[in-house]
């Protein structure tokens, strides 16, 4: 494995920093997360834990930030992060990374906690494996007519209609697809119990886990006004921090895409205290990694040879591939991000 690691580091740029992001870690899917690329089961997140503990050094985010201001990171440090509110972090995940002693960041949705609503994610991932497309496209057509129809994928919804839609789009898209679906998402909400309860919340903060911002609803950034952005991030981060009563200082970017980090959501950042911000575009953060701007591989590999080439070959590729074709910090386009 030594011998990998050195093999690795002649690809591209050293390391500062590798980050990971998990979802939802489960034995079994189920149609509200089917195709969406975030299950995981016990099994392989062990697997990954164990691997990680062997040959990283695993750090919390409270390390990275204060090797901002000088204190040097450990050689392989690794930040562990999981996003959306996911039940099984606290079920599941969060008892293995004790056991294997891995610190974590959980960056949540206050909307979804005690299951009183559906992410939108999730509802039109339970309708397109429920129903197949047609209701959903119905749907599009109520806020956009016949553009960019038809979607021939849940993957087309969330990379190609939810960007163009404003919050109010969306909030009618899925009053509609609700309609033609002939379903209630409260109800499905309350039933299929995906998400953390605000116990279970105030449980991972008090067993240490870094818990941040991944905005009210799960919304893409780069249409949020000035008033949504309040309503979305601001919103988030007070009931966080009310009730897990620690500040919350990070934000994780909804379906990880640098593109939605618009100058006015940095400033609001930047003027609101926030000190690290968090994409999942699975490219390698280097020496001068900017803290506004770190990056997550998002793994969904079984084995340990394809975790150590998502890990070490692949992000360094990337950041190879950035650099010398792209401007800083643009869009990463083949490195599917689901949430
Ligand atoms: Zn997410």
């Amino acid at each position: 494995m030594p011998s990998r690691f050195g093999f690795a580091r002649l690809l591209g740029p050293s390391y500062l920093l590798r980050c990971v992001v998990f979802h939802n870690v489960v034995s079994e899917g189920s149609p509200f997360t089917k195709g969406m690329w975030v299950d995981t089961t016990p099994e392989q997140f062990e697997a990954k834990l164990r691997f990680l503990s062997q040959h990283y050094t695993p750090v919390r985010l409270a390390d990275v930030l204060s090797a901002e201001s000088g204190h040097a990171l450990p050689p392989r440090a690794i930040l562990v992060t999981f996003d959306d509110a996911y039940a099984s972090v606290a079920e599941i995940a969060a008892p293995l990374c004790a056991k294997y002693r891995v610190p974590a960041a959980f960056f949540g949705n206050a909307a979804f906690l005690d299951n009183r609503q559906l992410a939108p994610d999730n509802f039109v991932c339970y309708v397109a494996n429920e129903m197949g497309m047609a209701p959903i496209n119905a749907a599009a057509r109520v806020v956009r007519g016949e553009r960019e129809l038809p979607l021939r994928s849940m993957d087309e919804v969330f990379s190609a209609l939810f960007p163009i839609l404003s919050l109010a789009e969306r909030k009618s898209f899925l009053d509609a697809l609700a309609r033609e679906a002939q379903v209630d998402p409260a109800r499905l909400a309350a039933e299929a119990r995906l998400y953390l309860t605000r116990e279970q919340l105030v449980g991972l903060a008090a067993h240490g886990f870094e818990i941040g911002n991944h905005t009210y609803t799960h919304v893409r950034c780069r249409r949020l006004s000035a008033e949504e952005v309040t309503r979305e991030v601001d919103r988030n981060k007070a009931e966080l921090e009310a009730l897990t009563r620690r500040p919350v200082r990070s934000f994780s970017m909804p379906y990880g895409s640098s593109a939605d980090f618009t100058p006015e959501l940095e400033r609001h950042l930047r003027a609101a205290a926030y000190e690290a911000v968090f994409f999942s575009e699975s490219v390698a953060n280097g020496r001068r990694a900017d803290p506004f701007h770190l990056d997550r591989v998002s793994t969904r590999t079984a084995g340990d040879d394809t975790f150590f080439f998502e890990m070490e070959v692949m992000p360094r590729l990337r950041a190879l591939r950035n650099r010398l074709f792209r401007p800083a910090h643009a869009a990463s386009v083949d490195a599917r991000c689901p949430s």
